[in-house]
């Protein structure tokens, strides 16, 4: 079946043509109210990015995620690899956060607060602005051959974008690997750290590909968060939404003339003027409706505003809107999905804060030596031995560290080491020990047996093992 003419634009993206070439898209230059404010949340957002890992609070990186290490810094807390139950309820917090907000107000993460589109829209692009001009002279800058102007300004783009792409590759890599050792590594001259001076060029790369010509193919074909619109929104949903009652009215838009009754002859407000689709980063035209490819930047927003303002009639002809409000002039209201989703937020971010709340200071576990049974001792004295590892989640020296058996009359011996020790702060001590019990206060082949960890008289952690007797056959 032929698809009908105003369909036609569902069965391709905008930035592909028609036999498969990327079509590139030549925006212009954006501005008006909804800019302005995006501009000022983009500084403010960029200066978060790129100093939050130069942030201390109690000597911890503000934000770190040292995959590696497998340690992470949350707001200047640390995190281990024991607390990695926390880490995964607090995804999943904002992966729901993430949904009922897209349910609520569409994709209006992509737009304001996503790096791809800050980076993208608030750095890299107005870059081009500056050095190439606006859409037009892109244009024909792109199509002009290579002479002394062309090779200039393209020259001196590469080198701002590679420079930009280096910076941002280092912050990348002090999130990665922490501040303190990437300027270590700078310090000590990159020629002593090999491996990690070639990741930071493969970080520029990638970066670089990225910005100057991946672009919004990253948003359109390569974001997952994109492809969920579809599932996400429904007909309440707030996006940047064309008023297509008003736009097209009953004989639909038409191009403006002077001293022409468009009332009278039936035509909407939308001069086909195709500002929006000019401004649009992503290339489309959202008069077609909501769109995968719309990161609801409000750029078209802003544009239809100026065109409306120059024709005097009311701006909002492309607005912040849902289908219903705009079809039937609903109000925005939270629907029972919503409820539904606000009331799983609350209760799993009560669990996360009641988690963080019981969270112990001192992590410790007893575990016995694979591959060793008991030993029966004088006496009647069985003693299993054990590795122990105490790991202190805190930015304070813990010291005066001891640990007694508390289940069962015995001895616990440390190997290697005094009765008491001191575990420095976000480390992890780590040791063998021995546990003797007299056979006669063991209850069979497998024993529970509980461990007090000690801060001089105080005790600050207990932890569990298993402690193996000769079979009972009582
Ligand atoms: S900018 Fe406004 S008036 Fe111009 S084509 Fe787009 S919707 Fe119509
Ligand atoms: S349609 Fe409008 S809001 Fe959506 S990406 Fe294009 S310019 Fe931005």
């Amino acid at each position: 079946m032929e698809t009908p003419e105003n369909e036609i634009f569902r069965d391709s993206i905008g930035t592909i043509t028609e036999d498969g070439k990327r079509a590139w898209v030549f925006p212009k230059k954006p501005s008006g109210k909804f800019y302005n404010y995006r501009k000022l949340v983009s500084y403010f957002l960029l200066s978060i990015l790129l100093f939050s890992p130069f942030i201390k609070i109690n000597g911890n990186q503000f934000l770190m995620f040292n995959v590696l290490e497998r340690r992470f810094n949350i707001f200047g807390f640390p995190f281990w690899p024991q607390d990695f139950y926390l880490f995964v309820l607090s995804m999943l917090i904002f992966v729901i956060f993430i949904t009922l907000f897209t349910v609520a107000f569409g994709r209006i993460f992509c737009g304001w607060i996503c790096p791809q589109t800050i980076f993208m829209e608030m750095v890299f692009r107005r870059i081009e602005y500056w050095i190439e001009g606006d859409r037009g002279k892109q244009m024909r800058l792109a199509k002009q051959p290579w002479n002394a102007e062309k090779i200039k300004k393209r020259g001196l783009k590469f080198i701002i974008f590679a420079f930009i792409s280096f910076i941002i590759a280092n912050v990348f890599l002090a999130y990665l690997i922490s501040s303190d050792k990437l300027i270590a590594y700078i310090t000590d001259g990159p020629t002593s750290h090999l491996s990690t001076l070639v990741s930071l060029l493969i970080f520029t790369a990638v970066f670089y590909f990225v910005f100057a010509w991946f672009r919004e193919q990253v948003c359109v074909i390569a974001c997952p968060y994109g492809r969920l619109q579809g599932v996400l929104l429904d007909t309440k949903s707030i996006v940047v939404a064309y008023d297509h009652k008003r736009g097209e009215a009953e004989s639909g838009r038409k191009k403006f003339r002077k001293h022409e009754d468009r009332e009278a002859l039936g035509h909407g407000d939308c001069i086909d003027c195709m500002q929006c689709v000019n401004v649009c980063p992503t290339g489309i035209d959202i008069r077609n409706g909501t769109q995968l490819e719309c990161v609801n930047c409000t750029a078209c927003i802003d544009e239809c505003d100026h065109i409306m303002e120059s024709i005097n009639l009311p701006k909002g002809l492309i607005r912040y809107a849902s289908e219903e409000n705009i079809d039937e002039k609903a109000p925005f209201k939270i629907t029972a999905r919503m409820k539904g989703y606000i009331a799983v937020l609350a209760i799993m971010t009560g669990l996360l804060i009641g988690m963080l709340f019981l969270r112990n200071d001192l992590e410790a576990t007893v575990l016995r030596l694979p591959g060793q049974l008991y030993e029966h001792k004088d006496n009647n004295i069985i003693s299993n031995v054990f590795t122990y590892k105490l790991v202190n989640k805190t930015s304070n020296n813990i010291d005066n560290v001891s640990m007694k058996l508390m289940s069962h009359k015995g001895i616990l011996k440390l190997v290697a080491t005094s009765d008491s020790f001191n575990v420095p702060k976000q480390e992890i001590a780590k040791g063998t020990l021995f546990i003797e019990i007299n056979n006669s206060d063991l209850s069979g082949d497998r024993n529970k047996i509980k461990i007090g960890i000690y801060q001089g008289d105080e005790l600050i952690e207990t932890t569990t093992a298993n402690f193996l007797g000769p079979r009972s056959f009582k």
